[in-house]
């Protein structure tokens, strides 16, 4: 229900900038993650759009109205957090209605409501139940409830999912989108763990050391990554990087890898990317796009297999490069020691300057 607009946003902590120039801008009714490691100044965007932070610099906007000052209870914005903050002592019931109440809500819309909610997220059952004395994962459930329940225009969501266990993570996945589907709201969530931005957000924000590197819907970052943080920290295992020297082969171009073999680049782009760092240029593959094959164009020595339940990992190369491959259960699985072959898939892949770790031959800049 509001278009939230970031520009310049930074914020310094004394000497430490813990954002720096953020631009980014976030639909009416989006669903925005914004992922990364732990430190990389996703709580500190959080905070200052919830109104708890003051940036240093820029300005974010909902719906074109600058919102510096105004305070967060003003704001509109529901948050919920990675640790739960729950009335114990109340009901299931006294906590979903509490925001409700406290803005004079009539009875019976109260009551209607709630019902709604508690239906929603599977709590009717417990609507009389004392909180003090239930689950963590049935706490955060409600913590969830009671911030959705008013409508906030803007939904916030730090880490809600980080206490709660895996069977119970994926459920709420799914529950939180059905949620955001159904309020509509612009909802802001943040995570370090890929799994839940790629299947909950429509676009992903990814950002490392305060800065936000690439904007963009999940497919897109995962398959068009902007630089080699994104693409190594998308995607388990990440994408696969090795350098490479770009040279003359008769009348084409080709990125050699001296005995890992040589692949043939018709991407102009690649040569002159290759010209800023004596002829070097990075090769990025993702595990799923390499397979073994009688004369692959690369060829690399297996260190390891590693067994994932549906699949199975194989560990190739060298310190230099140490490349991973997806390969199904039922695929005959090479032996340690030998040497594979392997064959790229054509159109997977990718290639970065060595020094700025920039992608090659990409017109966007993903950010907006
Ligand atoms: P996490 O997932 O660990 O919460 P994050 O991406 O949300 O990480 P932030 O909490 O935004 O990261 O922190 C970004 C950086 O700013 C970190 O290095 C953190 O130590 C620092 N920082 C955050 N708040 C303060 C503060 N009040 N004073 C000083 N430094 C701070």
């Amino acid at each position: 229900m509001t278009e939230i607009r970031l520009s310049n946003l930074g914020k310094d902590f004394a000497s430490f900038t813990a954002l720096a120039d953020m631009n980014m801008t976030i639909a009416d009714g989006e669903f925005m993650a914004l992922l990364g490691p732990s430190g990389c100044g996703k709580s500190t965007t959080m905070n200052m759009i919830a109104g708890m932070l003051e940036p240093t610099t820029g300005s974010i906007e909902f719906d074109g109205r600058d919102v510096r000052g105004v305070p967060m209870a003003r704001r509109g914005v529901g948050f919920v957090f990675q640790n739960y903050a729950i009335f114990t002592h109340m009901t299931v019931w006294d906590n979903l209605a509490y925001g409700l109440k406290a803005r004079g809500t009539p009875r019976a819309e109260v009551a209607r409501r709630v019902e709604e909610t508690a239906s929603l997220l599977q709590l009717s059952p417990l609507l009389k139940r004392r909180a003090s004395g239930l689950s963590v994962n049935i706490l955060q459930r409600l913590a969830i409830g009671r911030s959705a329940i008013v409508e906030p225009a803007i939904f916030l969501l730090d880490e809600p999912l980080s206490n709660v266990d895996a069977a119970f993570r994926a459920v709420m996945r799914t529950e939180l989108k059905q949620l955001q589907r159904q309020f509509k709201q612009t909802m802001i969530y943040v995570t370090h763990d890929q799994l839940e931005a790629m299947t909950m957000a429509d676009r992903i924000a990814v950002m490392d050391h305060g800065k936000l590197l690439q904007v963009g819907t999940p497919l897109d970052v995962y398959n068009n990554p902007q630089n080699t943080f994104v693409a190594g920290f998308l995607g388990s295992p990440g994408m696969n990087l090795m350098q490479g020297h770009v040279r003359q082969d008769g009348s084409s171009t080709a990125v050699d890898f001296g005995a890992h073999g040589s692949i043939t680049v018709s991407d102009t782009a690649i040569e002159a990317a290759a010209a800023k760092s004596d002829g070097r240029v990075q090769f990025g593959f993702r595990p799923e796009a390499a397979a073994p094959s009688q004369d692959g164009a690369l060829r690399f020595p297996v260190n390891f297999i590693e067994r994932i339940g549906s699949r199975t990992i194989v560990h190739l190369g060298d310190p230099d490069n140490a490349i991973k491959i997806i390969v199904a259960n039922q695929t005959e699985l090479p032996r340690v020691g030998e040497v594979l072959s392997l064959d790229i898939t054509k159109g997977s892949e990718r290639f970065f300057e060595i020094e700025s770790g920039q992608a090659v031959g990409r017109q966007s800049d993903g950010l907006h």
